[in-house]
């Protein structure tokens, strides 16, 4: 939408074929909803925060970046709101808000939008191209291959763009889901379905690869979900092309090792005549107490008065690390993103042309690009989308 709008504007005549019966389908989706439309940051921590290949963004982040996003949609009337964590949304709290304008840009600036239309092969023709629909064969001088990833499939973004682009001379970096759940070994995992923490830590490694994260997460019927999860599923997702990879589980992040066993020696001191699973509902939520129990193999029934040294090392080590194993992700039906696509070093990237077959650009989640969760994705696509769309 953002490179029609832009080549529109600039006097192009422009036809943007959609597969689906409307367009934007994965946009209104975004945010939950209401849209995290980009973010604060400067293109510098921007690159930064989406990892090395991101340098690639470096013009275009510079030629079109939050400010011009910012004013875009303020042009177009729809105020865009800064929150927490450095996030943008529109005012009104409604993604549809932001496909609106865009429809509206579209318009104004004389694209032609067939809905509809799924685009089923592209191939080269002297001065052009030729494009192949489920309804029609159209025409074009030059093309812009905007079709998105692989996530949420039921919005449209199937990866057609990916066959498209291996057409006319390109390669693909291999794609998998990313900012997705995932997928945990140990049954007890499953048996905490619904128990959802915040303020823990999970500590992610392989061999000599770490990462840790600390916030919310979820248990769910087969694994881990929640902000930490889909963060970790970027490094996660990489290291599991060699193996399943280790997980530790800190619950109580903020407390050393030595400030915590004073806790529990201070605990079971004053709570002596209690039992063992009852002590624990001073540390935990109650649902996680008999998977705990289970794990550290003490009686929940004992009193804690009994509990000997080593029992109480071992509820303190327990608490800084439960101690699992991710065998997988899940998969694009639930990924927020996909990572991988048109590989960066065959296209411009001050205008977004293919290096390989001229004429032909390419913009937003199609390309080998993504960032994590927080305006970042959706910058991409604008900022690469006005480049593709100014130069197309
Ligand atoms: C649930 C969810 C929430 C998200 N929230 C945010 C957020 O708040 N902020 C953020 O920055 N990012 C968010 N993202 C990521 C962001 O939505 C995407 O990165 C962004 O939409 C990519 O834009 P795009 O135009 O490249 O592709 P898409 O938005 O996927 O659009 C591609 C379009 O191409 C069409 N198409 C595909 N194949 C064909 C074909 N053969 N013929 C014709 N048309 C075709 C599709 O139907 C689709 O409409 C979210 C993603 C999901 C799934």
């Amino acid at each position: 939408m953002m490179a029609a709008i832009t080549a529109a504007k600039a006097g192009a005549k422009v036809r943007l074929l959609e597969k689906m019966p409307a367009l934007g389908r994965k946009l209104l989706l975004t945010g939950q909803g209401r849209c995290n439309v980009t973010n604060n940051l400067d293109p510098k921590q921007f690159i930064a925060d989406c990892g090395p290949g991101a340098r690639f963004l470096h013009g275009v982040l510079n030629r079109f970046s939050s400010q011009e996003t910012l004013d875009f949609f303020e042009k177009l009337g729809v105020r865009l709101v800064l929150e927490r964590g450095g996030r943008y949304f529109p005012e009104s709290q409604r993604s549809l808000d932001i496909l609106l304008a865009l429809q509206k840009a579209l318009k104004q600036a004389g694209a032609e939008v067939v809905a509809g239309a799924r685009v089923l092969n592209v191939t080269r023709q002297p001065g052009g191209f030729k494009i192949a629909t489920s309804e029609k064969t159209y025409t074009a001088d030059s093309l812009v291959i905007a079709t998105g990833g692989r996530s949420y499939p039921a919005t449209g973004s199937t990866g057609d763009g990916y066959g498209f682009a291996q057409e006319l001379g390109h390669s693909i970096v291999p794609t998998r889901p990313c900012d997705v759940p995932l997928v945990v070994r140990e049954d007890f995992v499953r048996q905490l379905q619904g128990l959802s923490l915040k303020n823990v830590e999970l500590k992610f490694s392989q061999g000599r690869n770490k990462a840790s994260f600390f916030g919310e997460m979820l248990f769910t019927h087969y694994g881990i979900s929640g902000p930490m999860a889909l963060d970790a599923s970027r490094p996660a997702g990489q290291w599991l092309k060699e193996g399943p990879v280790q997980c530790s589980l800190d619950l109580k992040p903020a407390l050393s090792n030595e400030v915590l066993d004073q806790r529990l020696l201070r605990d079971m001191d004053l709570q002596g005549r209690k039992t063992y699973k009852n002590l624990l509902k001073g540390l935990m939520p109650s649902s996680l107490i008999p998977v705990f129990c289970s794990l550290s193999r003490i009686s929940p029934d004992i009193l804690v008065n009994q509990l000997n040294k080593e029992q109480r090392g071992t509820v303190r080590k327990l608490l800084k690390g439960i101690d699992f194993t991710v065998i997988g992700l899940r998969g694009y039906d639930e990924a927020v993103v996909t990572v991988g696509g048109v590989e960066l070093s065959e296209v411009n990237p001050k205008t977004m042309e293919s290096k390989r077959t001229p004429g032909l650009y390419f913009c937003g989640e199609v390309l080998d690009l993504d960032g994590p969760c927080g305006g970042y994705n959706l910058q991409i696509a604008w900022s690469t989308g006005f480049a593709a769309g100014s130069s197309a």
